[in-house]
């Protein structure tokens, strides 16, 4: 059987002699040894100031909001993973969404101002698929109306904008490293800032609020990750630029055999792909339905990131129609791309494509 993606698993050995160091030491958690060193070597790598590890991505948004002290209404985007928009709604925040624009399927800043109201106090735009955002309208939208932005990166890892990381963007990025991410430490997640100010408090939020042995400084939650979860993450991070490279040539497979047969999302010309994901877009939800159906019988099976779109859940739903989000989520599959698919298995999946169309 073959998956959209598979967790990519590091050399056994080298996971175990930090299974050995985490027992000779005896720490398990709370902010030991090998979170410390994952955390700088993540900093290094991104050349961000505050790179604070957490238990998992959508922890990432929620102690993100109450960081920055949202309040009403919160913009973002109807095509993502339902976590973007369930993390707003759980922190009992007003979601209001925007459509998207329907080459690069990120959030239109156009569709963003005419959603501003006096209630609003952020954006929570997504770089859907690693693709960035249209970053310098939306500061300067955000700027104009003194609006946060926090940037779902989830996707997003190892992409550069204008020649520094993407993360380095808004007043807060986050990120998922659950295992079907294309860098991963199991589960986990990160929360990236700048600012000395929000980092601290994020620091807070993440361990129920404690500052000191005997100080417990204001409310806050368990988000912390552990440390055999980042020895996955100092595992994986030592492979990165093998995975990326791997990833680049299965990419540039699906481009080179299928662009005269599907669509292609059209990428931010300031940066770089990370490869995470191989969305195509059919050009009708029926012709994706008859290639979802013979690569299935193959035991193939490819998923539908993100159907449906998030306006169209009753429990999210104000009676708004994101019809560009809703047309493009109707069309859309993301094929198999991860570490590891073989050449022989991409071109029967890619033959039996071109054979439906
Ligand atoms: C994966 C993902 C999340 C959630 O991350 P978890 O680590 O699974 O909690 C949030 N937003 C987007 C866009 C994602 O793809």
């Amino acid at each position: 059987m073959i998956h959209v993606t598979k967790a990519y698993l590091p050399n056994v050995d080298k996971y175990k002699s930090y299974v050995d160091r985490i027992f000779q030491s005896g720490f398990i958690t709370n902010r030991g040894e090998l979170l410390q060193e994952l955390e700088e070597k993540l900093k290094l790598f991104f050349g961000v100031k505050h790179l604070i590890l957490v238990a998992n991505g959508t922890l990432a948004l929620q102690i993100s909001y109450r960081a920055l002290g949202l309040k009403g209404e919160v913009i973002t985007s109807p095509f993502s993973f339902v976590a973007t928009a369930n993390s707003i709604k759980w922190e009992n925040l007003d979601l209001v969404f925007a459509d998207i624009d329907k080459n690069t399927f990120n959030i239109n800043p156009d569709i963003i101002n005419s959603k501003i109201t006096s209630k609003t106090s952020a954006i929570v735009p997504v770089h859907v698929y690693g693709n960035p955002c249209d970053i310098d309208t939306i500061q300067k939208i955000a700027d104009d109306y003194n609006l946060k932005v926090i940037y779902d990166a989830a996707h997003a890892f190892g992409v550069n904008y204008r020649g520094k990381s993407i993360l380095q963007y808004g007043d807060i990025s986050t990120l998922s490293f659950h295992a079907t991410k294309l860098f991963h430490t199991i589960e986990g997640g990160a929360i990236i800032t700048n600012n000395d100010d929000i980092a601290r408090k994020v620091r807070l939020l993440i361990n129920f609020g404690i500052s000191g042995p005997l100080t417990i400084e204001s409310i806050g939650i368990n988000a912390k990750m552990n440390e055999f979860e980042a020895a996955m993450g100092l595992c994986v991070l030592d492979d990165i630029e093998d995975i990326m490279q791997n990833r680049s040539q299965i990419w540039e497979r699906y481009v080179d055999k299928l662009s005269s047969h599907v669509t292609f999302q059209e990428w931010n010309v300031n940066s770089n792909n990370n490869y995470a994901y191989a969305p195509v877009v059919f050009e009708s939800e029926d012709e994706l339905l008859r290639v979802e159906q013979k690569l299935n019988k193959m035991s193939v099976f490819p998923r539908r990131y993100f159907y449906p779109s998030l306006d169209t859940l009753t429990y999210l739903q104000n009676g708004e129609s994101n019809d560009i989000a809703r047309d493009v989520a109707s069309r859309v599959m993301c094929l198999p791309q991860y570490a590891g698919l073989f050449t022989e298995q991409q071109d029967e999946i890619i033959q039996a494509i071109v054979n439906t169309l």
